[in-house]
């Protein structure tokens, strides 16, 4: 397995790579590794010849409070689970590498950004969508995979990649999770012990409005009320949103039919948890 620093490097070993008729599937994060990236680099593994991985911190998504400076890196260990999960190149560029100086070009993708995370992290699907087109036209994948946990984010891409003609498939895998239901995440390391215990209380709650959708609710205030309920009751956590939507436009519903998504943020102290569900009436 390589590590490459420089555009030019890597496209000059994926054209190589294309000459010799190979595959590329590619996997796009910002490294410390968990299992979550892990079951997408397998997945790429197992349907492409040349499996590349990104690992790139992008200031472009963090807003200027958040933890762009925090954000846990360590490429030594990142390194040794990307080979093992079957990781042919990881791509690991400076961020004057992918915005030099002069950078002026940005890509937003609109309406199913304005809401979730998008309402309360302005900005951040615009640094997403920049990014991301810029990994797609470096590494040039056949098929790209995302993780169902950030369920709005592969929604986006979906839309830009349709929208935009890009030439790959967006594959979307489950969420991964801990032993205890919370979603696997690199900000998990954030939390205190006292957070990690109460960290479980997202998915119990998500897991409990399938519930109560499953035996007959289908009123999304009433679901939606049931979460806020639940997740106030732990002092440590904080409500950012609660939101049941459809699954294609993400627009708010009223009423629960055929499918919906229920999709939550919220802080333990300075962290700040995301997890969702879909369900299916
Ligand atoms: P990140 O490094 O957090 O930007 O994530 C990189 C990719 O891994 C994104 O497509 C995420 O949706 C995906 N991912 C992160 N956590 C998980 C998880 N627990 N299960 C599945 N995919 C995940």
């Amino acid at each position: 397995m390589q590590t490459i620093r420089e555009i030019a490097t890597l496209r000059q070993i994926i054209k190589d790579a294309r000459h010799r008729g190979q595959t590329v599937g590619f996997v796009p994060t910002m490294g410390f590794l968990h299992e979550g990236h892990l079951s997408l680099l397998r997945r790429a593994r197992a349907e492409n010849d040349l499996v590349v991985l990104s690992i790139f911190v992008n200031p472009l998504q963090f807003g200027i409070n958040e933890d762009y400076n925090e954000y846990p890196r360590d490429l030594e260990r990142d390194s040794a689970l990307a080979e093992e999960a079957g990781c042919d190149l990881i791509f690991y560029p400076a961020v004057k590498e992918m915005y030099p100086r002069g950078y002026a070009t940005f890509v937003d993708v609109e309406r199913l950004t304005s809401g979730l995370c998008g309402a309360s992290r302005p900005g951040h699907f615009r640094g997403v969508t920049t990014v991301v087109t810029k990994l797609f036209n470096i590494v040039t994948p056949d098929r790209t995979y995302f993780g169902q946990k950030d369920a709005q984010q592969a929604l986006v891409i979906r839309r830009m990649a349709a929208d935009l003609n890009m030439d790959l498939e967006v594959i979307v895998m489950p969420t991964v999770r801990e032993h205890d239901g919370l979603a696997m995440s690199s900000r998990n390391v954030y939390l205190s012990p006292e957070q990690r215990k109460a960290a479980p209380i997202l998915y119990q709650s998500l897991l409990q409005a399938k519930e109560s959708i499953k035996k007959g609710e289908r009123s999304a205030a009433a679901v939606r009320n049931q979460i806020i309920q639940n997740i106030s009751a732990e002092p440590l956590a904080s409500i950012d949103y609660v939101s049941v939507t459809d699954t294609t436009e993400l627009q708010e519903i009223d009423r629960i039919q055929n499918q919906a998504l229920i999709a939550l943020a919220v802080r333990f102290g300075q962290t700040r948890l995301i997890d969702n569900i879909l369900v299916e009436v």
